[in-house]
């Protein structure tokens, strides 16, 4: 579903994302983890557009390179940001819908009604995926951390993506918010790709079949969550964090 080749990002001098290959299979649960500064979001962010990055970034066989964000959301990215980036003065429906009118083309939106329609029920039913339709007429500004993250995940859920990224879902959440989350990342479709990072190291490794180490800027190691919670190399890259 998803290659990179020798993704390289820079800010000024300081590189954030230095030389990552990496292929994840077509329905793969696939952990990024490593430690805080490693380049985890930035490695996001290069899939999903935002950062400008240097290498070859194909999405079933699609190159990414040089596509902007929303030419790439359409192509099936979807994504969660790290700090919930949702809109407080709209209500959770709209937050959802924003998303989806961007995917459809706003003035088609705005003109059919019959797609209106259609799409208000998408996302109503996205908000019920993560336990939220009775909250669908409230703004996000008035929800809980917790809650905002939700529908953040039901925006990008709505959408239907095939690869779907998702930063530190679980940052911030109470012990009973992290269960629910893992049930639903565990229920997400078959289809759907999943990129994870995430520094609740038991929900990664619950959730993913690969999982993926940057330490530093760079790729140092692939492997079943069993292979990397007992690589030396893992442990050596994790001490003091
Ligand atoms: P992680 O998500 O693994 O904690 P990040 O991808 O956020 O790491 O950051 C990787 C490195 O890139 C860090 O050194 C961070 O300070 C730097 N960085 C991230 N975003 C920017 C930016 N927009 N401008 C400058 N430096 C950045
Ligand atoms: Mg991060």
């Amino acid at each position: 579903m998803l290659i990179l080749a020798g993704v390289t990002v820079s800010f000024g001098p300081v590189v954030a994302v230095d030389d990552v290959s990496l292929r994840i299979a077509a329905g793969s649960r696939h952990g990024l983890i490593g430690p805080n500064g490693a380049g985890k979001s930035t490695l996001l962010a290069a899939i999903a557009g935002t950062v400008p990055a240097r290498g070859g970034c194909l999405l079933a066989g699609r190159e990414l390179a040089g596509l902007p964000p929303h030419r790439r959301a359409r192509l099936g990215v979807g994504r969660t940001h790290q700090q919930a980036a949702t809109c407080a003065t709209l209500t959770a429906l709209d937050n959802v819908l924003l998303g989806l009118y961007r995917q459809a083309g706003p003035l088609r939106a705005a003109l059919r009604p019959a797609l209106r329609r259609a799409l208000t029920a998408r996302a109503t039913e996205a908000l019920a995926t993560v336990g939220l339709v009775d909250r669908a007429t409230v703004t996000a500004g008035a929800l809980s951390y917790g809650e905002r993250r939700c529908v953040e995940l039901a925006a990008a859920l709505a959408t239907d993506p095939r690869l779907l990224l998702l930063d530190e879902p679980a940052a911030g959440l109470a012990p009973a918010e992290v269960d629910r989350l893992a049930r639903l990342l565990a229920d997400l479709p078959a289809a759907t790709t999943v990129l994870i990072v995430e520094h609740d190291l038991d929900l990664v490794f619950g959730l993913t079949d690969t999982v993926t180490v940057l330490d530093n800027a760079r790729h140092l190691v692939t492997g079943t969550p069993a292979e990397v919670r007992s690589s030396p190399v893992v442990r050596d890259a994790f001490a003091g964090v």
